[in-house]
């Protein structure tokens, strides 16, 4: 007897049996992609995804639980969306995704946006570009900040780019909430930079 026949592999999410080097079945994995568009006024924001059930989960074990055959699904789906809207540059781009804070880092001992990048360079070709990184020492402001979250918030939000001028980049992340961040790194990085996320968190958008 096989051991796939004593403990068959399903998947995650419709609990159909699947190959044991699968998460997820095809369908599934097809049903996750719900590309989207949000225009803002100097850069366009390109979604994957919806932050809802079942990626909401799927993404909550990525991130806690480093599940490297998530990242390869993820990036799969942001190159669909790369790919859907025909995003174009005018040279070959650089994959920057968002830095993760030094004290989660140290929690999680990786940063799940950067095994993002990793597979999503697997799939484009482009080199990734490990430049854009967070400012180390608190501001004035920062150490003023009323509360703990606002100060949070703050340090999240401070970055530098150490990365060439007169580039062009696509940046990704996982879950677009506020859209702050992102619109620092933006901001930071000041060059042409396309946006692709993971998933936006409709409430907040
Ligand atoms: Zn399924």
């Amino acid at each position: 007897m096989f051991l796939n026949e004593l403990f068959p592999n399903k998947c995650k999410v419709c609990k159909k049996e699947i190959p044991f080097n699968k998460i997820i079945c095809e369908s599934c994995e097809d049903s996750l992609f719900q590309p989207s568009l949000l225009k803002k006024t100097s850069y366009n924001i390109y979604f994957a995804s919806v932050y809802e059930e079942p990626l909401s989960s799927l993404l909550k074990e990525f991130k806690f639980k480093e599940n490297i055959h998530l990242a390869k699904i993820f990036s799969k789906l942001l190159y669909r969306t790369y790919k859907h809207y025909n995003i174009e540059f005018n040279e070959i781009p650089e994959i920057i995704y968002i830095p993760s804070i030094k004290r989660h880092l140290k929690k999680r001992g990786y940063n799940p946006v950067f095994l993002l990048a990793k597979e999503y360079s697997k799939l484009t070709g482009f080199n990734i570009n490990n430049k854009l990184k967070i400012q180390k020492r608190y501001s004035k402001s920062q150490v003023e900040a009323n509360n703990y979250f606002e100060r949070i918030h703050q340090v999240k939000n401070k970055f530098f780019f150490e990365g060439v001028k007169e580039k062009e980049y696509i940046i990704i992340d996982d879950v677009l909430t506020t859209g702050a961040t992102l619109e620092n790194a933006i901001k930071t990085i000041n060059n042409y930079v396309v946006p692709i996320i993971l998933c936006k968190n409709v409430k907040n958008i």
